[in-house]
Formats: structure tokens, sequence, C-alpha cells
């Protein structure tokens, strides 16, 4: 590596071994063991395009991170700057135009709350933890994507700074190609500096959960899937299988229990609500929160861990769930042997809804979608939770007809996650914007082969 005067970019920038090290490169998933040759912590456009300057003269590429939520499926660091966005966390909310503007490492929480005040909310997904940039980019999906779709549809405008160290707005205006690959084709084209999207009005929520114990989980699912064709868009349920730790920081009525929990977000009355979910109801539910809400209260819904944590995950978008292929999956999750959570939540409605301005990723195929989940915590463990993961799959193949690349969380080739034009059309503006493959989204998009360096 070229030697570099670090002490001269007028932007924070750590080496291996400085105070904060650590912390920087660290990611939400505790397997993940980023080695970057430096990070940078920018606080403001200026301070990045600084970034991206250094990065040029040490000879390194750029990757960017907001949370870290997202790095298990990005390749290694090893020659790379990672520009730690971390301090950028500004937040402008026009409540009287639903529009939001918030700097690069801003995060749900960061928006959902004055949001939920005066009655609105972000298309977030199940945790407020996750942050904007990179869950926008990647598609984003949540309680209310079935009524108002993917959160990548509903952003407005982009700001970054490419390759070549240039400040660039990307909106319908300007640079209609790079808006066009930056909703869905990741952060593979410059370090975003902002973002700015459309929230929507929430004057009406039912949210809450039935638990039932685990054992019931295969009768939970076979009501459900039949039920699913009833559902108006304006409802959305998950069904979640979780094994809670038995730690303190885990509420005491379900600390060390196993669940099959039911859990709903109503655009409407809770009256409603209960009528539409009758037959699980009549299932008889161990307890039952369902209850009018404010919009914040999508956030925790889901009850989604708040601190890092090591696990593996898989996942799959299914057209369908039969009973035979319901009772294999409720076996592999109810052991909790290998599984600490299952979540499996009903899509369709606005997902399959392509807007007419849409960008690289604005639908998702499939009317359900399934997340698996385990934690390993020595070598042993850690073989379990990839035989469990790995039967999932099997049990799932027949049905697959796609995948949420924001839920595949390890490197893969990520042309699968797209059809030949769209993945075509991504590499000709990735050609344009960094033809020499400086920057390093996760699942990469490579430039195409004519314009890519030797
Ligand atoms: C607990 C948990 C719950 C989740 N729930 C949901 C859910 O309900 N729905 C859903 O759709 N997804 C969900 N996700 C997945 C999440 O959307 C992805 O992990 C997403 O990549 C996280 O974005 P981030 O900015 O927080 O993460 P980061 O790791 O900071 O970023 C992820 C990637 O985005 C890009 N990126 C981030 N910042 C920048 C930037 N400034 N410039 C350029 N590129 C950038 C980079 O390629 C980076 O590798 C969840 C993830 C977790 C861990």
């Amino acid at each position: 590596m070229t030697t570099i005067d670090i002490a001269s970019a007028a932007c924070t920038v750590l080496a291996p071994g400085d105070d904060g090290w650590d912390e920087a490169r660290g990611t939400f998933n505790l397997l993940d063991d980023q080695r970057p040759e430096l990070i940078a912590l920018p606080r403001d456009t200026a301070e990045v395009v600084e970034a991206v300057a250094l990065a040029r003269r040490a000879g390194l590429r750029v990757a960017a991170q907001g949370t870290g939520h997202g790095a298990s499926s990005r390749d290694t660091l090893a020659g790379a700057l990672l520009v730690n966005t971390s301090r950028m966390l500004d937040v402008e909310i026009d409540h009287a135009e639903r529009r939001v503007r918030v700097g690069a490492a801003a995060k749900w929480e960061h928006v959902a709350p004055m949001l939920s005040e005066r009655g609105l909310a972000g298309l977030h997904g199940s945790s407020l933890d996750v942050g904007i940039a990179g869950y926008s980019m990647g598609g984003g999906i949540g309680w209310l994507t079935r009524r108002h779709g993917l959160q990548t549809n509903a952003v407005r405008a982009i700001e970054l700074v490419t390759a070549e160290g240039e400040v660039v707005r990307a909106d319908a205006e300007h640079h209609d190609d790079l808006f066009w690959a930056l909703r869905g084709g990741g952060g593979n084209f410059g370090v975003v500096t902002a973002i700015e999207f459309d929230v929507v009005a929430v004057p009406e929520l039912t949210a809450g959960s039935f638990f039932f114990p685990v054992d019931r989980t295969a009768d939970v699912l076979r009501t459900w899937t039949r039920l699913l064709p009833t559902f108006p868009e304006e409802l959305t349920t998950w069904v979640t299988v979780i094994h809670f730790p038995p730690t303190p920081e885990i509420p005491e009525v379900v600390r060390g229990r196993s669940f099959a929990i039911v859990m709903a977000a109503h655009l409407g009355s809770e009256a409603e609500a209960r009528r539409l979910l009758r037959p699980l109801e009549a299932l008889g539910p161990s307890m039952d929160t369902l209850g009018m809400q404010e919009p914040i209260a999508l956030g925790t819904l889901a009850m989604d861990p708040e601190s890092p944590l090591p696990y593996r995950s898989t996942t799959a978008l299914v057209d369908d769930l039969p009973d035979a292929t319901i009772d294999a999956v409720a076996e592999l999750a109810g052991t909790g042997g290998s599984l600490a959570m299952l979540q499996i939540r009903h899509i369709g409605g606005a997902f399959g809804r392509r807007p007419a301005d849409a960008g690289a990723r604005a639908t998702l195929p499939g009317e359900i979608l399934v997340f698996g989940l385990g934690v390993p915590m020595d070598a042993e463990s850690g073989a379990a939770v990839a035989r469990g993961l790995a039967a999932l799959d099997d049990v799932l193949a027949p049905h697959l007809v796609g995948e949420y690349p924001n839920f595949v969380e390890h490197p893969v080739d990520a042309s699968r996650f797209f059809d030949d034009a769209t993945w075509a059309r991504l590499r000709a503006v990735k050609a344009t914007w960094d033809p020499g493959d400086r920057v390093l989204g996760n699942h990469h998009v490579p430039p195409a082969a004519a314009h890519a360096a030797a």
C-alpha cells in the first residue's frame, strides 16, 4: 500500500489500533469481522469528499456504512477505506408536505417518534434501529408495504459523493439514471450523504399480537395461510416463532419461553381487525395484545433484538406454504435447537405494484416471505444452526419465487436479484459513475465489462 499521511486529511481518519477503531469497524452481526485499511468518520459532505480523495491518493477502494446492520452481505474490506457516516445524523421533517430529509446515518428511530406525534409514519421495517440509507437503497419492507409499497419507491432524492469526488444530487429531474440505480442497486454508486423521502398518514392503527405456545405452530400457520387471501391490503400479519433467551433483559412474561406469535398491523379499527382475525383468535391465544395504537408502535411490534448479536440467517420469497411444508417448517422452528427465530411475513398487495417512475427494485414477487435466524455460540451450535438453515432452504425450495436482497446476509452474486435487463442497466450506470469499480457496495454491482478497470 502507498504510504499516506492521514493526519493531513480534513476529516477524522483512523488506522488499525487507533482509539475507536474497533467501535468504528463494528457491525450489528457480531460474527462479522470487518478489517478495512482505514476508517474515515466524516461529519458532513465536505468531509466525505475529503475521505474519498484520501482513498484515491492511498489507492484504496471506498465502502460506506451508517449502522453496520447490512455489513454481512459485503465482500472483504481488504484494500478499502470504510466511510463510517455515523456522525451524519441531520433530520428535517416537513410535516405539511409529508417529506423527510435525513443525513446518511440516520436511523428510523431518529424520525419515527416525531412523525408518530403528527399521525404520520415512514415505511420502515421491523426495527427502528435500522439505518434509512441501506434499508431504502436495498428496497425496504415493513408493516405498511402491502398498502403503500416499498420504501425505495418513496425516495424522492439522494445526494452522494461519487467515486470521482463529485457532489451530486440524483432525483427525478437530475441524473435520472443514477436516481433509478440507487433505488434498489444499493450503495454501489458513491457515498450517500443525504436522502429525501415521503411518509404516509396513519389516521387509525390497530396493532398487537396473539401469543400461542410453540407446539401450536403448525395449527397457527395452517389457519393463517388459509386466511391470507381474505386479508385486505390494510391488514399485514406475520407469524413469528421465537425462542426467547432466559436472560434478564427479556421481559419476565416471555423470558426463556417459546411462542408462535401472530403479529398484526391494521390500518383501521380494532373491531374490523378482530373480525378479520377471528379464526386465529378462535384458536385461543395465551396472550392477546391487539388494540388501538399510535404509529410508533410499529417500531417494536416485531420484538426485534435491539443489541448486536452473533447470527446466521436464510430467507426466501415463496408463493405458497402447503400443509406438508407447514409441518416441516413448524418442526424445524419448534425445537429451538438451531433456529432462534423464524419470521413468516404476508406480503403481496403493493409489494407487486410498480409505480410509473420506479427505480431498479420497485417490487417483490410472492405471497409470503420467510426469514430464519440462528445464534451460533460455539462450534457445535454453529454446526446445528448451519444444518437448520440448510434444512429450511430445502423445505422451501419447491415454492421459491425469489429473494429479497436486504435479507440475504452473506455475499452472493447480486445478479440473481434482478432480471437480465435490470442487471445490465445497473452495470451500465455503474460504468458511467464508477468505471474503475472503486465503490464497494453490499451486494456488489460491477461496472459493465467494456468499462471495467483492467
Ligand atoms: C434487526 C434487523 C431488522 C431488519 N428488519 C428489516 C425489515 O423489516 N425490512 C427490511 O427491508 N430490512 C430489514 N433489515 C435489513 C436492512 O434493511 C439491511 O440490513 C440494510 O442494509 C441496513 O441498512 P443500514 O444503513 O442500517 O446498514 P449499513 O450496514 O450501514 O449499510 C448497509 C449497506 O448500505 C449501503 N450504505 C449504507 N450507507 C451508505 C452510504 N452513506 N453511502 C453508500 N452506501 C451506503 C452500503 O452498501 C452498506 O453496506 C433488518 C436488519 C436487521 C439487522
